[in-house]
């Protein structure tokens, strides 16, 4: 049950040549599943696509079927989602922002439980849970990721407990809602960042720095479609992922940054553009050190061995268990391609044999090593061996250390997947369903 007197919202939509059908589908959800006094508008962002024909397709439709509900805006040039998205929030006169990506479903009364928060303290941020949207089929689905096990041991004792606001030291990025006031005193976002990438962390820091809260919002539940990988770049071809993440290291990470330096050492030769307006922002809202936000909000990161916590001279392996990786139901094994000592080896299926090459040896910190000596890594698109740096991320795995389990990487989002159940085939990161070709067995080597 929710009171009826809450603020009302302007959902902000940016997109670069988004498919029409998905945008369609996008703006239907929010019409259909939204309450009309709840619905303030729906600014649609254009972030200049070049898809021909695009942008008149989509304002016809607009004229013809949403008139009035939805406000179609066309930017002048391409500015990248953090810019576009400031566009949108400053034309917007609803109460509170909602922002979304063009690829989403909204579910059953998703808005209600965010805006309650939202007009329980201004300063909560809240996000939805994101479920998935398969890139293939585009069939909902609830999220794989979100479980609540994953909570604080006695966070849910009562029944109500499972419909609380979950604290976040982040958020994912692309949804979520805040008070249109607040966005504007905390600094909207930095429009100093380009196309893509880091915003979220940005956003994010800046909430609890400077005073506010970040919270998921169980109860309220919107689909998006996790691409298989992004289908645009930055005009000019610039990482702006580096670029960005390295504005979010210098405007907030004080001498944490230094950590980001030692992972990213060719990041410092990258420009990022000129901070004083941030630094200024930072100073002028008073807000609190990386190191406060470290130790009050994501404590867990000190004592989990994790990427800030974790110490370089540590070498120790603390090996809690030896086993051949096996596909459930097939007698093929995950092996390294090339050498177990090669850095950079791809893997593929291999029949199933007691040999080197399928030796795998997990770690305390939940790293898998191959013979004991390199690390499965998650990589950019393929999942790989490499040298273990011992900061979780893309080295950290997830299973249910059960027959048919998923192996999820904690970095990547996703889980170790066969592209076929045939010898030499290659294993790829694909986003965790419960198909065959993503259930795996532990086979113990040494019992
Ligand atoms: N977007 C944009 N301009 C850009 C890049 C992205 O307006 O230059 C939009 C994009 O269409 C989407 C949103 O920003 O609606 C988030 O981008 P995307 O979905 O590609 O990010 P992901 O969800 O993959 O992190
Ligand atoms: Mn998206």
């Amino acid at each position: 049950m929710y009171p009826n007197n809450l603020p009302n919202a302007s959902i902000v939509i940016c997109f670069y040549n988004e498919q029409f059908d998905t945008l369609a589908r996008t703006l239907h959800s929010v019409i259909d599943r939204t309450p009309a006094h709840l619905l303030h508008e729906i600014i649609l962002v254009d972030d200049n696509s070049d898809i021909e024909g695009l942008h008149n397709t989509i304002a016809l439709y607009i004229k013809a079927n949403l008139n009035g509900k939805v406000k179609l805006h066309l930017t002048k040039k391409r500015e990248g989602l953090i810019r576009a998205r400031i566009i949108g929030a400053d034309l917007a006169s609803g109460e509170v922002l909602v922002f979304l990506d063009s690829h989403v479903e909204v579910n059953k009364d998703w808005l209600q439980p965010m805006l309650q928060r939202i007009s329980d303290n201004s300063s909560n941020v809240v996000t939805p849970i994101i479920d998935i949207i398969n890139a293939d089929t585009f069939q909902y689905s609830a999220s794989p990721v979100f479980k609540w096990e994953n909570l604080k041991p006695g966070s849910l004792r009562i029944d109500g407990d499972f419909v609380k606001p979950i604290k976040s030291p982040t958020m994912a990025g692309g949804l979520f809602a805040i008070d249109k006031n607040y966005f504007n005193a905390i600094g909207k976002y930095d429009p100093g960042m380009n196309i893509w990438g880091g915003e979220n962390l940005e956003i994010s820091f800046r909430i609890w720095q400077c005073g506010g809260s970040l919270e998921i919002i169980p109860c309220s539940r919107v689909g998006h479609v996790f691409r298989k990988r992004r289908p645009y770049s930055a005009p000019d071809g610039e990482d702006t992922m580096t670029r960005n993440s390295l504005r979010v290291a210098h405007v907030w990470m004080d001498e944490y940054k230094e950590r980001y330096f030692k992972q990213r050492p060719e990041a410092l030769r990258t420009q990022y553009g000129d901070i004083t307006s941030r630094k200024e922002l930072r100073s002028r809202l008073g807000c609190k050190s990386f190191s406060w936000y470290v130790q009050n909000i994501y404590p867990e990161l000190l004592s989990n061995n994790n990427t800030v916590g974790y110490n370089p001279l540590s070498k120790d392996n603390n090996y809690i268990a030896h086993y051949q990786i096996r596909l459930s139901n097939s007698g093929l094994c995950i092996a390294s391609e090339k050498d177990v000592k090669t850095k950079g080896s791809l893997l593929t299926l291999k029949t199933c044999l007691r040999i080197k090459n399928q030796m795998w040896s997990e770690t305390e910190r939940g790293e898998i090593k191959l013979a004991q000596y390199l690390c499965l890594d998650s990589g950019e698109s393929f999942p790989k061996l490499s040298k273990c740096h011992e900061m979780g991320g893309t080295q950290e795995w997830k299973h249910k250390n059960q027959n048919a389990s998923p192996i999820y990487n904690v970095a990547a989002g996703t889980c170790l997947s066969a592209e076929s159940a045939s010898v030499n085939s290659y294993i790829n990161m694909q986003i965790c369903t419960s198909q065959s070709n993503k259930q795996w067995d532990f086979v113990p080597l040494y019992s």
